[in-house]
C-alpha cells in the first residue's frame, strides 16, 4: 500500500518574543498560516521492520537526523508498530528557510502513517507527538491559520487572512533558527508587533490592514547579519509588493500582493538577482489537512 501526504510551508505574519524562559526556550507569540509550496511524501509499507528516507535532493539528512524519519520513529515506537516504512520526500520548500520545511515533512509523516496503517490516533494525541519533535510540528499538522504561543506549540486557530498573492524569495544563505534566537537580546527589543491588532485586521478581513500590521522581531537580528536580506525586502517594496516581511528566522522575505496584475513584475524583478523565487496563494484552510488525521 502506498499513501501520499502534502507538507505545506509556512510564514509568520507576525512573531514577537517575548522573554526568555527558565528552560531555555523563549516565550513566543506568533500568527502562522499555510501557503501552497509544498513538499510532497510518499509512503509506502516495507515488510522489514525499518525506516528508509530518500529524496530528489543531495543536500538534507536522509538518515535518523531527519525529521520525517524522527516522526516515523516516534510513532512506532509509542504504537508499537513492528512494520517498516519507505518514506520518499520530493522536496519543493526551501531548506534552512524560516518555512519550517522540516517540521512539515514530520507533521505529514504523522499524519500519513496514523493512515497507512490505520493506528486511528486522535487529533489531539498526534499534536502532542508532533510537540517532542519541534515547537512548529503542531502548527504543521492543524494547517489553517493560528496564533501560536507558549513555545509555539500552543495553539488558537483563528480566521484565515483575506486571499492574495505570496511572493517567497530566498537568498542563496542558510540561517539556522538556534543561531538567531541564540543572538537575540528580548529585553533590547525596539518594536514588539501586536497579536491583537493582526487578529484584528484579519476578523476584519482588511488586507491593508493586515499590510501593515506585519512585524518580526527575530528581523533585527537576521537583517543585521544579513544586510542582503534588508535590501531583498527593500526591492521587493520597490517593485509593488503591498506587505513585505521576513519569515520565520529568515533568510526567506515574503511579499503579500492583492492584485495579480502586479505579480509578474515582482516575480521577475527579484528572479534578476535571486535564483529562488516563487509566487503562491495562501492555502486558506485547516480542513484539508485535518480530514487525514
Ligand atoms: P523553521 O522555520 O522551523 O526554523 P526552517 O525552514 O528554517 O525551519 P528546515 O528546512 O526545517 O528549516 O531545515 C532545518 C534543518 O533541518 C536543515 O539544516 C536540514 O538539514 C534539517 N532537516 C532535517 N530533516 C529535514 C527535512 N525533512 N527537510 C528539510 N530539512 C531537514
Amino acid at each position: 500500500m502506498k499513501i501520499y501526504e502534502k507538507a505545506p510551508a509556512k510564514i509568520n505574519l507576525m512573531l514577537d518574543v517575548l522573554h526568555k524562559r527558565s528552560d531555555g526556550y523563549h516565550e513566543v507569540e506568533m500568527i502562522m498560516t499555510m501557503v501552497d509550496l509544498a513538499d510532497r511524501l510518499e509512503m509506502s509499507e516495507l515488510p522489514r521492520d525499518t525506516i528508509i528516507i530518500s529524496s530528489q535532493v543531495g543536500y538534507i539528512p536522509l538518515d535518523e537526523k531527519n525529521l520525517a524519519f524522527k516522526a516515523a520513529k516516534l510513532i512506532k515506537e509509542r504504537y508499537h508498530v513492528t512494520k517498516g516504512v519507505y518514506i520518499h520526500l520530493d522536496k519543493k520548500i526551501p531548506v534552512a528557510a524560516g518555512l519550517a520545511g522540516g517540521s512539515s515533512d514530520a507533521a505529514a509523516t504523522l499524519r500519513g502513517l496514523n493512515r497507512l496503517w490505520g493506528l486511528n490516533i486522535p487529533y489531539e494525541e498526534l499534536m502532542e507527538l508532533g510537540a517532542e519533535l519541534g515547537s512548529d510540528v503542531p502548527f504543521c499538522i492543524s494547517g489553517g491559520t493560528a496564533l501560536a504561543t507558549g513555545r509555539g506549540e500552543i495553539l488558537t486557530e483563528i480566521a484565515s487572512p483575506p486571499q492574495c498573492w505570496v511572493v517567497l524569495a530566498k537568498l542563496p544563505i542558510n540561517v539556522s533558527t538556534a543561531d538567531v534566537y541564540g543572538r537575540l537580546r528580548s529585553t533590547e527589543i525596539k518594536q514588539h508587533p501586536s497579536a491583537k491588532s493582526m487578529i484584528e485586521a484579519i476578523e476584519s478581513k482588511s488586507f491593508h490592514n493586515v499590510c501593515g500590521e506585519l512585524g518580526n522581531v527575530l528581523e533585527e537580528v537576521t537583517l543585521q547579519m544579513y544586510p542582503e536580506v534588508a535590501h531583498l525586502k527593500e526591492t521587493m517594496q520597490k517593485l509593488g509588493a503591498d506587505g513585505v516581511l521576513m519569515s520565520g528566522s529568515g533568510p526567506t522575505v515574503f511579499g503579500l500582493v492583492s492584485k495579480e496584475s502586479k505579480v509578474p513584475r515582482i516575480y521577475n524583478g527579484l528572479r534578476g538577482f535571486c535564483k529562488e523565487v516563487y509566487a503562491v496563494r495562501l492555502l486558506s484552510s485547516s480542513l484539508d489537512l485535518k480530514k487525514h488525521v
